[in-house]
């Protein structure tokens, strides 16, 4: 054959729709409704061209120390990548022997089973707080605040299953500018010898186009991480701009606030027409419409140009996952769920 046996059987991740047209309202893929920092506008105008004849710095050693310096750690500690997604895939291919299995909470982020596919290893849901921990899960994907649903695991639940977890734990922090704590001071600690945290620009800093994400962990982790990446994993463009965006933590921060602002809204008037929504510390709300199946009302309101996201499967079927926009998006939104929710 010509292709392996796990890749011809493997189900395909299934990103959001990235619809042409710019006349819709999108609130399908967690992206930020607001604009990156100006910072990174200045850097991209500023730009050498001349600078993209050479390869860029394998190590992306200026965005490491801005990095190491916000969260009070080590350069050695800290690993970049093509997108937090990248960073997973070359976690599964560090951390997990072809016989040992991947962990997460059930639902989380599908693309979890997907590079579990990839890698020809069993994906295994289960919650750490219920849950025994089956045998054999050498790396455990701990998404905080969780997605689709939004909810936040108190820390030092993550801390104590740690503890007693033989392999990785990866918490994926995708969310957690706009939830109430995060784990960081875990992954900094001293005597932590298998927690990672991992952020992302896509979502808190408006950079979902740009492709990076970061991680903190143990030096004997991390160090690891850099033996499996691509040569040149993170491109020139992507350093400078992600370097630019990190320092400017106000702007990164007020667009937070905005967001959690309009998430609490958004919440509110969800709740008074009836829907279940669940509590939400991120930059989106996992909700079940109060009269129509969700997978109906999803395509009803694509029919009017707003894109949501919807799940198949037992756990998620029922609810729509909508991303937080601007208010005036959100305005749009309720108005056409008045319509078409009864
Ligand atoms: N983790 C979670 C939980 C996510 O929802 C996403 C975005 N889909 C990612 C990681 C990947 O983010 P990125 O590759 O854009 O950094």
């Amino acid at each position: 054959m010509l292709i392996t046996s796990s890749v011809h059987k493997l189900e395909a991740y299934t990103p959001g729709e990235q619809p042409k047209s710019k006349h819709v309202i999108k609130l399908n893929t967690n992206e930020n409704p607001y604009p990156p920092s100006p910072k990174c506008r200045t850097v991209l105008k500023n730009f050498d061209i001349d600078q993209l004849r050479r390869y860029p710095d394998p190590v992306f050693m200026a965005l490491r120390e801005e990095i190491a310096k916000l969260n009070s750690t080590s350069t050695d500690n800290v690993f970049v990548g093509n997108g937090s997604d990248e960073i997973l895939t070359v976690a599964a291919k560090s951390f997990v022997e072809n016989s040992e299995s991947i962990g997460s909470l059930d639902p989380s982020y599908s693309l979890y089973k997907t590079l579990a596919a990839i890698r020809d290893v069993k994906w295994l849901g289960f919650d750490p707080r219920k849950d025994k921990t089956p045998k054999n899960v050498s790396l455990y994907l701990w998404t905080n605040p969780n997605a689709p649903t939004g909810e936040f695991a108190e820390i030092k639940d993550i801390a104590a299953f740690a503890k007693s977890f033989p392999g990785v734990v990866i918490v994926d922090e995708a969310y957690a500018d706009f939830a109430r704590e995060n784990a960081m001071r875990l992954s900094t600690s001293k005597t932590n010898k298998n927690i990672i945290v991992m952020r992302t620009f896509s979502k808190s800093y408006s950079l979902a186009g740009l492709r990076v994400g970061y991680c903190v962990g143990p030096k004997k982790l991390i160090g690891a991480m850099y033996k499996v990446k691509d040569s040149y994993n993170v491109d020139a463009l992507a350093q400078s701009l992600a370097l630019a965006a990190i320092k400017d933590q106000a702007w990164m921060k007020k667009n937070a606030a905005k967001v959690i602002k309009t998430r609490e809204r958004l919440t509110a008037e969800l709740l008074k027409l009836g829907w279940d929504v669940i509590p939400s510390e991120s930059n989106f709300v996992f909700a079940k419409p109060a009269h129509k199946k969700a997978a109906v009302l999803f395509e009803d309101l694509k029919g009017r140009h707003i894109y949501v996201r919807y799940f198949t499967g037992p756990k998620t079927a029922d609810r729509l996952r909508v991303t937080i926009g601007t208010d005036t998006e959100i305005n749009e939104l309720l108005k056409a769920i008045h319509e078409l929710d009864n």
